[in-house]
């Protein structure tokens, strides 16, 4: 069993469904709203404890109730949830907003999440170290995503979602880089030190990103599934094609899967392919973490 790590953001989330989403200074009634467990990085550890890795999550929640919802699946799953600081304060809070058609709307607090820096990253170092597998996004502090990239020993997995500012050599640690079309343009411009989005053609944008030094990339399509990069290499992931209910946790279900294969050993292409299967599956059910349970097919 490979160990993962997963260095990342825990929120309570508020899940709104609605017809539409409003406009600007518009009031609407909605279908209807619910409290659920989220954070990109308390997802991706669920996912990845769900498809068989040993995960330890390194994360911030606060000394409220709303921490309880937020830890509840990841406690069922396994996770070690140990090594937590806890904070004087709010957990982090998303407000998910899904229309009727299961695109999402995002708005998120990072309360608690914010203490994840350098220094709560530093004070665990040794289990960074010790990973088969680090995964990091982008909702805690730069300087703690700079600091658990350079402290691993592992793999590197980056989903720089949001996309941050952060230290060039920083991205070229990252085995695979994974983004979707919109946060690769914005990478590649960080890259570059300008406003350059690259190249039009997806394929040649993840052959860009790896020409300025990223070790492998893995763009995520949506419901075309994804593209892994490594060198000039360029191989295509399908999707499954699905009745789409909820997107929401699906990038996030594909890391913790992805991660969680990397760290059995599978190789990037392979791990991606059976990464795509699961976040097909998941988009299929409402929520983020809810949509996670283990019925999902075998790759
Ligand atoms: P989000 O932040 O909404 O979770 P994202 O932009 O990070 O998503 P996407 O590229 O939308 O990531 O989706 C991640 C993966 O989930 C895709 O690579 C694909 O494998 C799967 N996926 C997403 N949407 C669909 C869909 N409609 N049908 C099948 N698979 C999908």
């Amino acid at each position: 069993m490979g160990t993962v790590v997963v260095v990342g953001s825990i929120n309570a989330d508020l899940g709104i469904q609605v017809d539409r989403f409003p406009g600007p200074g518009e009031t609407l009634n909605a279908r209807g709203g619910t409290f659920s467990p989220g954070g990109k990085g308390a997802n991706q550890a669920l996912a990845a404890a769900l498809h068989g890795a040993q995960v330890t999550m390194l994360g911030a929640v606060g000394d409220d109730a709303a921490a309880q919802e937020a830890l509840g699946l990841l406690r069922e799953a396994g996770v070690d949830l140990d090594q937590l600081a806890v904070q004087q304060g709010p957990t982090g809070i998303a407000v998910v907003c899904v229309d009727a058609s299961g695109e999402n709307q995002i708005l998120v607090v990072p309360g608690a999440n914010a203490a994840m820096g350098a220094t709560a990253v530093e004070e665990r170092a040794d289990l960074v170290r010790s990973a088969d597998v680090v995964v990091l996004q982008g909702e805690i502090p730069r300087d703690g995503i700079e600091a658990a990239a350079r402290l691993a020993e592992g793999r590197v997995v980056l989903n720089l979602a949001p996309v941050v500012e952060v230290d060039p050599e920083v991205l070229r640690l990252a085995d695979p880089l994974v983004v979707n079309e919109h946060e690769a343009r914005l990478v590649h411009a960080q890259l570059q030190n300008s406003k350059d989005q690259g190249p039009e053609d997806e394929q040649e944008l993840v052959r860009a990103l790896s020409d300025q030094g990223c070790r492998s990339v893995v763009m995520t399509l949506g419901a075309r599934g994804a593209l892994v990069c490594r060198g000039q290499e360029v191989s295509s992931v399908e999707s499954r094609r699905v009745e789409v209910v909820d997107t929401t946790g699906a990038g996030d279900a594909f890391v913790g899967v992805l991660a969680a294969r990397l760290a059995e050993g599978n190789d990037l292409v392979e791990a991606s392919r059976q990464a795509a299967l699961v976040a097909a599956d998941v988009v299929q059910r409402p929520g983020a973490q809810a949509s996670y349970r283990p019925a999902w097919p075998s790759a």
